[in-house]
């Protein structure tokens, strides 16, 4: 079995305010193979692109990670300085962001922008640094002649490939992308889903992709992680999520996405909203909103229960624990 390339263990993080600390993500574990592709999942505000941000290293106050491990090739990415981390990240891993209108910088053209990230990473030439430059454009399906464009003169779905043609720039091992499809159009998304979904086919590298759009990812993750409140609520592969979705959260925004499959039914939203974590309730956190609630879940906490090959963190699931009576 090889050893999985991303291990987050126990990771928590903290926005440190003048009213106390708030935690934003909250104990999470996280495994991903070499050529993975893991979604994670969930609504604004329930920490998954503080996790995300975490993982890749990339927090700014008054955010801070306050517990836990990133290992990233074995090497724990909380305990790297500024500069082993400078040498890892493009190289190593790569982010795509959420806005690539936010993330490029309006004042240069593509090919300077890739240059000065190649530049960053070694002595390549200024011929190489070109050819590369074209090739990664190419992979993405964009015209090599954009990369004298600039970001005002493309469409947002060409800004968004570009991001990606920049962060495989050095075919890394890992891919963070931070809702990257959100500002398109569905038939520019899907689009870009399936070109995304091939070049990790082709390139080998692995995925994490946060999205709130739990059908977006539902025909290209392996395995999906649903947060909730900044836990994870439930994490299985897609597949058996989708079939069979354990937590009741899970099976609320399986319900509130259309399905391209199937019957037309109904779509019900979930009432309520996420929990203010600077005051999480005192027991489940989604017990608010949950049509199975039971008393003891406004008192008691769940734990992450392994139900087959999943975790689901419900009370519900905690009598099929083994070594619990019936
Ligand atoms: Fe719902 Fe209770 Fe399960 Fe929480 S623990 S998800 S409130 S049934």
């Amino acid at each position: 079995m090889p050893s999985p390339i991303l291990e987050v263990r126990d990771l928590c993080v903290d926005y440190v305010t003048n009213s106390g600390d708030v935690r934003a993500v909250d104990h999470v574990d996280l495994t991903v193979e070499a050529g993975e592709f893991l979604a994670i999942v969930g609504e604004s505000g329930c920490g998954k692109s503080t996790l995300l941000f975490a993982i890749a290293q990339l927090l700014s106050p008054p955010a801070e990670i306050s517990g836990g491990s990133v290992i990233f090739k074995g090497n724990d990415m909380v305990q790297l300085s500024p500069s082993e981390l400078r040498h890892m990240r493009w190289r190593d891993y790569s982010v795509v962001m959420q806005s690539a209108m936010n993330a490029l910088n309006p004042m240069k053209s593509i090919e300077a922008q890739f240059k000065d990230a190649m530049a960053a990473h070694g002595n390549m030439s200024a011929e190489a640094m070109r050819n590369r430059s074209a090739e990664v454009l190419k992979l993405v399906g964009v015209d090599a002649v954009h990369l004298r464009s600039y970001p005002h003169q493309l469409s947002g779905g060409m800004r968004q490939r570009a991001m990606i043609a920049m962060a495989l720039l050095f075919t890394p091992d890992l891919v963070i992308m931070d809702e990257p499809t959100s500002a398109l159009d569905v038939v520019a998304q899907r689009s870009l889903m399936i070109q995304i979904k091939e070049l990790q086919d082709r390139l080998g590298f692995a995925v994490i992709f946060v999205t709130h759009d739990m059908s977006l990812v539902s025909h290209y993750s392996a395995r999906l992680a649903v947060m909730y409140g900044g836990q994870i609520a439930e994490a299985a592969r897609t597949a058996s999520l989708f079939e069979k979705p354990l937590h009741p959260y899970s099976v609320g925004l399986l319900d509130a996405f259309p399905s391209i499959h199937g019957p037309r039914r109904v779509l019900t939203g979930i009432p309520g909203s996420p929990p203010d974590l600077a005051r999480p309730p005192a027991g489940c956190r989604f017990q608010p909103r949950c049509p199975q609630a039971m008393p003891e879940c406004a008192v008691r906490q769940p734990g992450l229960y392994s139900v087959g090959d999943s975790m689901v963190r419900c009370l519900l699931y905690e009598a099929a624990q083994p070594g619990r009576p019936e």
